[in-house]
């Protein structure tokens, strides 16, 4: 049995999550279910990110304590995750008990290293990134400094801090990205490579002064300072897999943990992340996976852009989680940026969801209760069905193993297109007794139905209900001569959407 453990970024929860949350949430639940499929032992981690200046902020401004704030964020983002079917194992907040002591290790054994030393910090700083921008990384509006992501003025900042010694792991960090795979698609190690060889890796402010922010957790070895929001942050993933508090389970856990992220947060996750690991004697996570932006109306999706396509709005027009889910995975794209628009996502989903996945489910089960009183039983399938199932399944397997969930998808709709093609072809309708053609179309439809199951679990569950049959494992798509399926219903697993 293997052992896949999985996280999304923790979002900062200063407002409620979109379509671009979900495109990444999405995408590591589907790959989380489609591990529980294969029988491996299974850990799929998301949650919130809820320290900093940026939330303090965003709490003064509701009027409440920071502590209210978040937890009544939390509790949004627990209901959007439900009604996307996010089936994580863990919802972690950093303001979890076990995750500041985490926190409180981790930095501790840095500073005993000799990892964490004080120094002086000076430079352009924006609120909403809590970042620092040197020249060059920042913009010049009417000669000031503005953030580039934010398109507002920075604030000159300049303050006693803690560095992390990051420079001391140039090379290793450059081995890794180099030469160990770690990152996907590879095009994102090269980058941040590329940028560590022309500027270096250099120290890191890990800590604010708690007088400018006091929302977080205090650093263990200077009581006056907050541990900075970032490496706070990554630290969850520690957490989430036992770190310090159960040896075995992280033992087990650690040397599968894939990382699910957006290219924005590339650097911190591959840099900073890796040092600080390495800081810690720790390797680095097995796989960052990385996917590349949403575009909508010619700007990445976001709260400042103004171009934000809610949740509430994809579950109500692709009728509910499993079309929404859908289109959200068939355009999933680690390498390049995404330009999507209404009619695109429409066009999709009623040509794959509704006419090519539910007019089959739909088809066969008519077939089979007319034809058949809904008993088929088994015996040889259609050799050309069969070779094609048997292809699909291998095409998928290895598009899943590689994280490429597109390509997945279109494996399976390619053998769906074919049995539907195959019906036409073979009319089971004006036939005596279609047992066999019956029998390799919903041999075809539950080997489909299991492969989709990571992405639509509820519309799979449904047609394996009315197929009398279960979803258990990936093993069971696999065609054979002898089952017997009670066709009970024959459903209508996807309404066509209408132009408007
Ligand atoms: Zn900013």
């Amino acid at each position: 049995m293997g052992r896949f453990y999985i996280t999304t970024p923790i979002y900062y929860p200063n407002a409620d999550p979109h379509m671009g949350h979900a495109y990444t949430t999405v995408f590591a639940d589907s790959m989380a279910r489609y591990h529980r499929l294969l029988g491996d032992e299974t850990f799929f981690l998301t949650g919130t990110d809820e320290h900093g200046l940026k939330l303090q902020r965003a709490a003064e401004k509701a009027g409440m304590d920071p502590k209210s704030f978040v937890d009544r964020m939390a509790e949004k983002f627990k209901r959007y995750w439900a009604m996307l079917d996010i089936s994580y194992d863990r919802f972690i907040r950093t303001t979890d008990p076990d995750h500041e002591e985490v926190v409180k290790r981790a930095a501790t054994e840095m500073y005993r290293r000799g990892y964490i030393y004080k120094g002086r910090y000076a430079g352009w700083y924006c609120v909403s990134c809590e970042k620092f921008y040197s020249e060059g990384e920042y913009v010049v509006v009417e000669g000031r400094p503005y953030c580039p992501i934010h398109m507002k003025p920075l604030e000159w900042v300049e303050e006693d801090t803690y560095y992390f010694r990051m420079s001391e792991f140039q090379d290793y960090v450059l081995h890794v990205l180099e030469e160990e795979g770690r990152v996907y698609p590879e095009q994102y190690a090269r980058e941040v490579a590329s940028k560590i060889r022309r500027e270096g890796l250099r120290d890191v402010s890990i800590a604010r002064p708690r007088e400018r922010v006091s929302w977080g957790v205090v650093a263990p070895f200077d009581q006056d300072y907050t541990i900075y929001v970032w490496f706070d942050a990554l630290l969850n993933y520690l957490t989430g897999a036992s770190y310090q508090s159960d040896p075995d389970r992280f033992q087990r856990l650690w040397p599968s943990a894939h990382h699910v992220i957006g290219k924005d947060i590339l650097w911190f996750h591959t840099a900073v992340w890796f040092s600080m690991l390495r800081a810690l004697d720790l390797d680095p996570p097995k796989k960052v996976i990385v996917h590349a932006f949403l575009i909508n109306r010619g700007l990445k999706m976001g709260k400042s852009a103004g171009n934000v396509v809610t949740i509430e709005y994809l579950l109500q027009r692709y009728h509910g989680s499993d079309g929404a889910r859908y289109i959200l995975m068939r355009i999933f794209n680690p390498a390049k940026d995404v330009e999507f628009t209404q009619d695109m996502l429409d066009s999709i989903y009623n040509s794959e969801l509704a006419d090519t996945y539910g007019n089959l489910a739909r088809r066969v089960g008519v077939l089979a209760q007319k034809k058949l009183q809904g008993h088929v039983h088994g015996g040889r399938l259609d050799p050309s069905l069969e070779q094609s199932i048997e292809r699909a399944i291998n095409q998928y397997i290895k598009h899943m193993d590689e994280y490429r969930i597109q390509e997945a998808l279109h494996s399976v709709m390619n053998l769906l297109r074919e049995a539907n093609a195959y019906i036409n072809k073979t009319r089971p309708w004006e036939k005596e007794d279609p047992t066999r053609e019956l029998y390799s179309l919903l041999e075809t439809l539950r080997s489909a139905t299991i492969m989709l199951s990571p992405v639509i679990p509820r519309a799979a569950h449904r047609l394996a209900t009315a197929i009398g049959t279960k979803i258990e494992s990936l093993e069971d798509a696999q065609p054979r001569p002898d089952r017997v399926y009670t066709v009970r219903e024959a459903p209508i697993l996807f309404r066509k959407i209408g132009r408007g």
